[in-house]
């Protein structure tokens, strides 16, 4: 008997996420994990190492509230958003249950819930990815998480306002609506923050790690009513959060450094537009999807091609060939002036 037969069946025929990380690459332009390209500087000024940290560490809580405009009671911090959509599944869900979500879009919805053994049902987005309500309806029995992404990862596009709301309709007292908000800050006029008081169903998920840039901090929230939030807290493992961590964290919620972010917003939605004109002028460039976030979907002649000869050249890009729907499309980070230049000359000097 080998160890793997060991393992729980779902984690023997488990495909770990893809992260970018674990995808590799070798290269000096990393625009394949939306990830901010320059690190902020932080000193630590919590140096209680040899306690156990704070549950939910009261100072971060305080300092997101304050951010988001909410009561401390509607937030739940986690290791990065990750862990928020592990937490929904595990806190909802039983074997027999499903999650629901609409595809091309984040990973992470189905690993989690591969890995904690719950079922998985797929509606995909319709051809200008957005929801499929009467399909989501028809498909609703047995479904306790439905997952929405605005903007949605890898499209870029927000869905619409009011189909979220007819989904939220339609889930009352069956099923928690959860949206990922891992780009708002892009857009922040779309969140759904301001409908917490009409659906205690909904909760919302958030994270330090795209438009604040810390994704190696690995912070990230749910914001719901107290008493979903509640029951996310006994899940929750009892120490979630590293010192070091909740000591950034804290440190990246200031207003000064909150106005650093919103800064550091308006100019990548600047680059954004000239990134996207000028790859409008390449030969090879079939499509470029509308985006609200820090990447563009851009369609090519020829996908696979144009993204091996990047990786190749060491700029690293987000392949969605395989994702559904999006043959010979790739998705990319605007990065620093430097990388999205470099990135125009390379494809110009492809052909
Ligand atoms: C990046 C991302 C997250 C959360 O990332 P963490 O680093 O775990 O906070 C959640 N959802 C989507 C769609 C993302 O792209």
């Amino acid at each position: 008997m080998s160890i793997a037969q060991l393992a729980r069946k779902n984690i023997q025929v488990l495909t770990p996420y893809q992260s970018a990380r674990r995808l590799g690459g070798k290269g000096d332009v990393w625009l394949n994990a939306n990830e901010y390209s320059v690190s902020p500087d932080f000193n630590l000024t919590d140096r209680t190492f040899n306690r156990y940290p704070e549950p939910q560490p009261q100072n971060v809580l305080h300092a997101y509230a304050n951010y988001v405009g909410v009561q401390v009671e509607n937030l739940l911090v986690s290791r990065g958003g990750d862990e928020s959509i592990e937490l929904l599944i595990r806190a909802f869900c039983e074997a027999e249950d499903a999650i629901l979500y609409c595809p091309p879009t984040y990973g992470m919805y189905a690993v989690s819930a591969e890995t904690c053994g719950v079922k998985v049902k797929t509606v995909p987005l319709t051809t200008d990815f957005q929801l499929d309500l009467s399909e989501i309806d028809h498909n609703l029995s047995g479904v306790k998480v439905v997952f929405v992404c605005s903007p949605n990862n890898p499209t870029g596009n927000l869905i619409e306002r009011t189909h979220i709301i007819q989904l939220l309709e339609m889930t009352r007292n069956k099923a928690i609506v959860v949206i990922d908000e891992a780009y708002i800050e892009f857009c922040p006029q779309a969140t759904f923050v301001n409908e917490l008081k009409n659906y205690p169903h909904l909760a919302i998920v958030r994270t330090l790690s795209k438009a604040f840039a810390l994704a190696g901090l690995r912070c990230g929230f749910t914001i719901a009513n107290a008493e979903l939030i509640q029951i996310l807290q006994k899940v929750i493992a009892p120490y979630p959060l590293p010192v070091p961590v909740s000591d950034i964290a804290t440190q990246a919620l200031s207003a000064e450094k909150v106005a650093e972010m919103r800064s550091r917003v308006k100019k990548l939605l600047n680059d954004r537009t000239f990134l996207i004109n000028q790859l409008t002028e390449l030969l090879q460039v079939e499509k470029i999807f509308p985006t609200e976030a820090n990447y563009v979907l851009v369609k090519f002649k020829n996908g696979n091609e144009t993204f091996k000869w990047l990786w190749e050249k060491g700029v690293i890009l987000r392949n969605q060939h395989q994702a559904l729907g999006l043959q010979n499309c790739i998705r990319i980070t605007i990065g620093t002036d430097d990388e999205n230049s470099k990135l125009i000359n390379l494809i110009k000097s492809m052909c």
